[in-house]
């Protein structure tokens, strides 16, 4: 029995023992074993939230006890990515200088309200020098990214460019302001750090009626046992267009997972008649592999109420459903974007969401080794996983949805329901409260032709 590599492709390095016992990893003690169910969007319930009142950058070593992995802190570089037009605190039209800008759906531009002149801001890609995450070391962090202070109220006060007035803008709601005395249009320009700026926006390019069609056709699918109540309540056109929080992360790491395969050497019946079995030889192998491997643009939420799990009382994770996002044409921050959307302040930090993005790099390492095992036709059982990440990079962004939502309300358990439409892609997922009664009489008239699409569609909106 001989356990040649096989020349599998790829860049798993191959280092599998003969047959033994399973070996212990190098670094004792330092392995993780964590679920192999690769379920990311569930690792956001384990976001810790730091006091309120923390000042200055985390603890230099991770918090956590789960010694597996190292991110470094603090920050060791940071991406200056304000928008350096906007320096005098008004986003002007390029062409008349007029201040009253808006974002126009149908062209994802801006707009100006006086010329009718559309432009865009730059590309963050294009102009912010971020880096190859190929040659990402440390934890480098754009500018819209930094900690949030929270001794810097979410109130902002701005000097009106026009006349001097002091106009009021509280960044919870809204990102700009017109001045009641000269009509000058205000915009919070300055990355201030209270998490109400980021480093770029992806400007909506579904409009607001595109965006009542699709939800309307999500709805209609559901209809049929829909609850009657939300039927009769139901108001398309109530939809909220909102920038929601994102961290984009590129990433730089190595993983090593070590366990046992198995590979199937003869299969013989034994026995006969009622007492016929099947069974199998195998070898048994310590299978081990490395994988270097860089990721880009994995989007993590950076809201606490949004990586809330407790669907319970919400069903608010429906936005992770619609991902992904293009935000590879991300531009850079300007709040005229936001003139007649709502926005969702971040309210998490980097060393916040790194739990979350250090389980998403262990899901996909898992996955970039699938390819190197195959020859293990009885399967893997990873038993250890390490990981190491070399660089990160964290990049805050507005990503925009369009969302519906219906407070449901039956026998005193309120249920709030979503339905959530990517303002790029027009990708739509939710959730619509179901009469059970419906489904049921539906299930015993019409037999089991419905009955198999009563059980899609739970499967689909529960
Ligand atoms: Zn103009
Ligand atoms: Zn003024």
């Amino acid at each position: 029995m001989s356990a040649l590599p096989s020349p599998d492709q790829g860049d798993p390095s191959q280092t599998d023992g003969p047959p033994a016992a399973p070996q212990t990893m190098s670094e004792p003690g330092s392995a993780q074993a964590l679920p192999s169910t690769d379920d990311s969007s569930r690792a956001d319930t384990t976001i810790e939230t730091a006091p309120a009142d923390q000042a200055g950058p985390p603890d230099a070593s991770p918090s956590s006890d789960e010694g597996a992995t190292t991110l470094p802190f603090p920050s060791d570089a940071t991406v200056n990515t304000s928008n350096r037009r906007l320096e005098d605190g008004v986003a002007r039209c390029p062409r008349c200088g007029a201040s009253d800008v808006a974002l126009r759906v149908e062209t994802g531009m801006l707009a100006c309200q006086f010329c009718r002149y559309e432009w865009n801001e730059d590309r963050l890609d294009a102009t912010v020098a971020t880096g190859n995450v190929g040659s990402l070391t440390g934890t480098t962090i754009g500018t819209g990214a930094q900690d949030i202070d929270a001794r810097i109220d979410a109130v902002v006060t701005l000097k009106c460019q026009g006349c001097g007035a002091e106009v009021v803008v509280n960044t919870d709601q809204q990102m700009g302001a017109r001045c009641h005395w000269c009509r000058h249009v205000l915009t919070i320009n300055e990355q201030i750090p209270n998490g109400a700026v980021p480093d770029a926006v992806l400007p909506f390019t579904i409009t607001h009626d595109q965006a009542v069609e699709i939800i309307n056709g999500f709805a209609g699918k559901r209809r049929m046992f829909a609850d009657r109540a939300f039927l009769a309540e139901f108001k398309p056109d109530n939809i909220v267009g909102v920038y929601m929080p994102y961290m984009v992360v590129g990433a730089k790491a190595s993983a090593d997972v070590a366990g046992v395969g198995e590979i199937e050497t003869r299969r013989y019946t034994v026995g006969s008649g009622n007492d016929k079995k099947t069974l199998y030889d195998a070898d048994v192998y310590a299978v081990d592999r490395h994988v270097d491997f860089t990721v880009d643009d994995l989007t993590i939420e950076a809201s606490i109420q949004r990586a809330d799990m407790n669907t319970a009382i919400n069903t608010n994770n429906v936005i992770n459903t619609i991902l992904p996002f293009d935000t590879e044409n991300a531009v850079k921050w300007n709040a005229a974007y936001l003139t007649g959307f709502t926005s969702e302040r971040r309210d998490q930090d980097v060393s916040h969401v790194t739990p979350g993005l250090e389980n998403q790099l262990l899901s996909i390492a898992r996955s970039q080794v699938l390819t190197s095992i195959s020859r293990y036709d009885r399967g893997v059982r990873w038993e250890r996983e390490r990981l190491d990440v070399e660089g990160t990079r964290w990049l805050a962004m507005y990503l925009p949805v369009w969302l519906y939502s219906y407070y449901h309300e039956k026998n005193g358990n309120g249920m709030a329901h979503y339905i959530a439409v990517n303002g790029r892609t027009g990708e739509v997922m939710g959730s619509v409260p179901v009469s059970h009664p419906r489904l049921l009489a539906a299930a015993l008239t019409t037999g089991t032709i419905i009955e198999g699409l009563v059980l899609a569609f739970l499967a689909g909106t529960s």
